[in-house]
């Protein structure tokens, strides 16, 4: 059988140009014993994705060979399986790649409970969801009443982390470059305030919500905003860093990289946690447990932006630079 597949053509120069990434045809061997064949029919887009076919010898994930199919996770349902385990018809998450269909392994394959949709399964119950309650749960101290700070918080991750945070009870200010995002933040996530970074004047909104200083920074995109925050925290607070996207298209010897003054960290003595959830795979179903019990009978929200078809999946990484995206960035693959 024939599979569409996205190799790595050449490393982008900034953003992703038409060449950069490159579809082919791939012939799918025979399954073996501990194989499944699926059919991928969500596949997750993510931030990172800009390091990984970049050329930045410190990351934290090699920079995958020119060639090669970038790997994601989505949700797929199984064509072919000789296992009862797992049957034709099986809704499964795993790690797929940029590809339409694929022998895999079903030790690495979860399947998805019948009332989770393929978009809830990438986005509640996944990586955005338990990125923000990871992050969140290495706070020591927050409170109710605590003001926490988060950006890029109309996005997957931002707008979950606010979400929990307010569930905890902090005072939640979100920041974002969108008026469509600020407004479901205020309306829908019910976060306290928000900051749209290209309209509002970021230091004066700031000093205005957080009067008696940030005990919490959430921290997704580094840069100017990142800079603007630090001038806030109160003493003894804390920065999770979760995402640096202001750097992704950088070099890693490049002069304009997020910068944080470690005189403004002693001075405050903040805490700083950064983590890569990458290292904590194996937690993520006891992650998730957490964060259910959590949050019990509550709702959280998500947006999901969909992509149809694998061919529209290289430029539409474009979107996190430019903030176009409207949620979690997912491609629909189609027959
Ligand atoms: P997202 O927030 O849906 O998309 C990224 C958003 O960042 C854009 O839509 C844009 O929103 C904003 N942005 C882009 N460039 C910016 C810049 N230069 N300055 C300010 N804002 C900028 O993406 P996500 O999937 O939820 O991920 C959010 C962050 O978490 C990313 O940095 C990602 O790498 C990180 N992350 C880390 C881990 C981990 O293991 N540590 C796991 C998952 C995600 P606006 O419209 O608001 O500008």
């Amino acid at each position: 059988m024939k599979a569409q597949k996205v190799i790595l053509k050449r490393r982008p120069a900034g953003k992703v140009r038409e060449g950069d990434l490159q579809m082919q045809q791939a012939q799918l061997a025979a399954l073996t014993a501990t194989q499944v064949r699926v059919k991928q029919d969500l596949m997750s887009l993510d931030p990172t994705m800009f390091t990984w076919i970049g050329n930045n010898p410190d990351n934290y994930f090699p920079p995958i060979a020119i060639g090669s199919v970038l790997p994601s996770h989505g949700i797929a349902t199984v064509t072919e399986s000789n296992n009862k385990a797992l049957p034709i018809g099986t809704r499964v998450a795993g790690m797929f790649g940029w590809v339409s269909h694929a022998n895999h392994e079903m030790a690495g394959l979860t399947p998805i409970p019948k009332q989770v949709s393929n978009e809830a399964a990438l986005t509640r119950y996944s990586l955005p969801a338990i990125t923000a309650w990871f992050g969140l749960k290495q706070l020591v101290n927050a409170k109710p009443g605590d003001c926490l700070v988060v950006s890029a918080a109309g996005g997957s991750v931002g707008s979950m982390v606010g979400q929990i945070a307010k569930l905890k009870g902090l005072k939640v200010i979100g920041i974002t470059g969108n008026q469509v995002k600020k407004k479901w933040l205020l309306e829908q996530c019910n976060f306290d305030c928000v900051i749209d970074y290209r309209k509002d004047n970021l230091q004066q909104k700031l000093e205005q919500y957080c009067s008696n200083g940030i005990d919490v920074y959430f921290d997704n995109v580094g840069g100017f905003i990142t800079d603007s925050v630090s001038k806030f925290m109160a003493p003894h607070s804390q920065i999770v860093l979760c995402g640096l996207i202001s750097d992704y298209l950088k070099k890693g010897d490049d002069s304009t990289l997020s910068q944080l003054p470690l005189l403004r960290l002693l001075n405050k003595r903040i805490k700083l946690h950064s983590f890569i959830m990458m290292d904590h795979l194996a937690d993520f179903p006891e992650l998730l447990d957490e964060l259910n019990q959590f949050v019990g009978f509550k709702e959280l929200f998500s947006n999901t932006h969909i992509i149809e078809g694998l061919e529209g999946a290289p430029l539409a990484l474009n979107h996190f630079i430019d903030g176009s995206n409207q949620g979690k960035l997912c491609v629909k693959l189609i027959d």
